[in-house]
């Protein structure tokens, strides 16, 4: 099934006859790194490719669940994105880490409580919350009956909570220095930023039907994983469907594409994976 030039993937097993099961939709917002793809000045050959999968915004996810839109990273495109993609409610945030790229959307949050009401609430690790808190000062700094500014609550990730009726389990993994978070959702879990997994998170990553994996280029960098060191991770999960996104220019869709083992993709933006 085609929705404009991106593919509706199916994701999981059909459900049994009779049995009614919970529709879930993910969709890739942004599969870029921190400076996007093109990337400001450079003429190589990914940066000035006409293939939409080529260009990439900074990188989110949107999870439908259960009917309520939860956005994983608010990224520095977020206004863009949620124009392409007709996001007109937001009812959670889930940060992954504080880092630029992946939470300097959250101005734009205003826009929703406006058109919906009430306070978006966002969750993290303590050191992200802390570090937004810090941040975002004239958000969280400012008396409470403050107009022009966000309203978000804050509430820190310790370990499995529920979001509308599911449960989330944070992966911790590093990230370079840092520890930062991934989540499980189900069967499905999104890791963006990641240079190393630890045993204990690997446990929770087993028995995956999509797992979805930031891998910065081919030569390895300090804080994130090579294609190489991805594929070996993916090697070890074992999920069904594996797909790639916080990419640089390093990687061309169709030429990485032809490159990878059976059932790992590369994600692009607007590429949208159904679970039923
Ligand atoms: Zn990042
Ligand atoms: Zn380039
Ligand atoms: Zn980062």
């Amino acid at each position: 099934m085609k929705r404009g030039p991106y593919f509706l993937v199916p994701l999981g097993a059909s459900p049994l006859k009779g049995e009614l099961l919970e529709e879930m939709k993910l969709t890739f917002l942004g599969t870029g790194t921190s400076v996007g793809v093109p990337v400001i000045g450079c003429q190589c050959e990914v940066c000035r490719s006409h293939d939409p999968r080529d260009q990439r915004l900074r990188a989110s996810v949107l999870l439908e669940l259960n009917g309520r839109n939860i956005l994983i990273d608010a990224s520095t495109d977020f206004r863009q994105q949620a124009l392409r993609y007709g996001i007109n409610h937001i009812h959670a945030i889930i940060l992954t880490h504080a880092h630029a790229d992946h939470i300097f959307g959250l101005d734009e949050m205003r826009i929703y409580n406006y058109l919906q009401g009430g306070v978006i609430p966002c969750y993290g690790n303590r050191t992200t919350i802390n570090s937004l808190r810090e941040m975002f000062k004239y958000i969280f700094a400012a008396p409470p009956d403050s107009k022009g500014i966000p309203r978000i609550t804050t509430h820190i990730v310790e370990g499995r909570f529920e979001l509308f009726g599911q449960e989330v389990i944070p992966v911790e993994v590093h990230h370079g220095e840092l520890k930062i978070l991934g989540y499980r959702v189900g069967s499905l879990a999104y890791i963006a930023d990641c240079s190393h997994l630890e045993e204990d998170s690997l446990r929770l990553l087993q028995g995956l039907d999509l797992f979805i994996l930031g891998t910065l280029r081919y030569k390895p960098h300090p804080t994130h994983f090579s294609l190489s060191q991805a594929l070996e991770v993916v090697a070890r999960v074992r999920p069904r469907r594996a797909y790639l996104t916080h990419l640089s220019h390093d990687f061309g869709y169709n030429k990485v594409s032809r490159e990878l083992p059976p059932g790992v993709h590369l994600a692009y933006d607007g590429l949208e994976l159904v679970s039923d």
